[in-house]
């Protein structure tokens, strides 16, 4: 949108997000996020008239923003708070609730995490049918919930669940689904602007649903930043009536067995140490393994790695593997092709040691070593050894 500082701002100048308006300048397009919207409501800042009125539309069109509050354990998965933080931007543009649908056996303060988190309004489904995820039930209950309060949007996780469910969900209620985004945002009309890589990489497609609603899309964990936790923050609690049976049930959960290999855990890692095919074989992979382990890191690997059985698949990072955001990630021996870069690019800090200084991973990394990672790499864990 256009604005300008009005004369009833007491400052001179306002940073808004990084986009910095001066007094007495003409109209500048600034983007639209909370920060802008805040100032225009306190009158700090003068609208274009024609934005406005694309604002009012958008604000006229629609119900609430709904979020899958996917639970395993009766424990939120993490990405359920990644999404309320994307979703609380999506509602607050949209200028409409941002609601939760939570399916379990009991609530067991489940709920207020989720207000803490975002959330206007939490819907739950009490049921002991609903304890453990189960295809066709959390389905029916999910459908029924969709098609009497009619959301907007509805956004899950592209975890295993949400991949199974989402799908399933669209087909039966006739609308699209986007997966696997990357980015979400509103559009001047009030749409859902869903973004995701596509042609192995090589584009970022933009998609809208115009004509279904409501407007679907799952996310990959790690992609989208959580808000911080707010105790003080209320909401409302709202029961959702179940209407599911034993009949309704296609397969039947005998035993949950926990696989008892260690977990990789590269989305919620806060440190990884990630090698590529400049290791050129096997063997030499355990230099990555060593200095993981010596900095409490998680071992990572470019797809080059992962196909040449250096490591397994469950280590891959990016398009086709995991999407992370850690504190530090060290790319070794990886170029940094585009598909490796969407799934690291937002890692807080990035150190890359490649031989050849025209790498693509250097034009995102934080810290460049331009050197021969089998001189750097011996050399780091010799010195964290001491
Ligand atoms: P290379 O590109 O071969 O790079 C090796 C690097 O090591 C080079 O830059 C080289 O200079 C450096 N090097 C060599 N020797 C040394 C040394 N001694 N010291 C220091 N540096 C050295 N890739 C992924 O990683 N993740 C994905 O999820 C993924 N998904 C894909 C999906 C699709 C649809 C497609 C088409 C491709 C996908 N790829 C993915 C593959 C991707 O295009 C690249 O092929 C891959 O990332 C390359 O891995 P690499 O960087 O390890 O290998």
């Amino acid at each position: 949108m256009k604005v300008k500082i009005s004369p009833i701002c007491p400052e001179s100048s306002l940073n808004l997000g990084g986009v910095i308006l001066i007094r007495g300048e003409d109209f500048k397009e600034v983007p639209d996020i909370p920060e802008v919207r805040n100032a225009v409501d306190k009158g700090y800042l003068e609208v274009l008239k024609e934005e406005k009125k694309k604002t009012k539309s958008v604000k006229k069109e629609g119900s609430e923003v709904l979020v899958f509050a996917e639970q395993r354990n009766n424990k939120i998965a993490r990405v359920v708070f990644e999404l309320l933080g994307k979703a609380r931007e999506l509602a607050d543009k949209l200028n409409v609730k941002l609601a939760t649908i939570l399916l379990t056996e009991k609530d067991n303060g489940l709920s207020n995490q989720l207000i803490q988190y975002g959330a206007d309004r939490v819907y739950l489904a009490e049921n002991s049918l609903l304890k453990n995820y189960q295809t066709e039930l959390y389905t029916k209950v999910i459908v029924e919930h969709i098609k009497k309060t009619k959301p907007q949007i509805v956004i899950y996780g592209a975890t295993n669940i949400g991949r199974d469910l989402a799908p399933r969900i669209a087909q039966r209620i006739t609308t699209g689904l986007t997966a696997d985004c990357t980015g979400l945002d509103i559009t001047e009309e009030g749409l859902l602007l869903q973004t995701r890589p596509a042609f192995g990489g090589n584009i970022m497609a933009q998609i809208v649903c115009p004509k279904h609603r409501p407007q679907m899309a799952t996310i990959r964990p790690g992609v989208m930043k959580a808000k911080e936790k707010d105790k003080k923050r209320n909401g409302e609690t709202i029961r959702v009536e179940v209407k599911i049976s034993e009949k309704d049930k296609k397969t039947e959960i005998i035993k949950i067995i926990r696989e008892t290999k260690k977990k990789v855990n590269l989305e919620e890692a806060k440190i990884i140490v990630s090698g590529g095919r400049g290791l050129g074989k096997k063997e030499n992979f355990k230099l990555i393994e060593e200095l993981a382990s010596l900095l409490n890191a998680e071992v990572g690997a470019s797809r080059a790695a992962v196909d040449a059985g250096w490591i397994s698949k469950e280590h891959q990072v990016g398009q086709t593997g995991k999407t992370v955001r850690p504190k530090l990630y060290l790319a070794i021996g990886i170029s940094g092709s585009i598909q490796h870069k969407a799934g690291m690019q937002n890692s807080d800090l990035i150190i890359a040691i490649n031989k050849d200084p025209e790498a693509p991973i250097f034009q995102i990394a934080d810290y460049g070593i331009v050197d021969d990672l089998f001189k750097i790499v011996p050399e780091m864990i010799k010195q964290l050894k001491q």
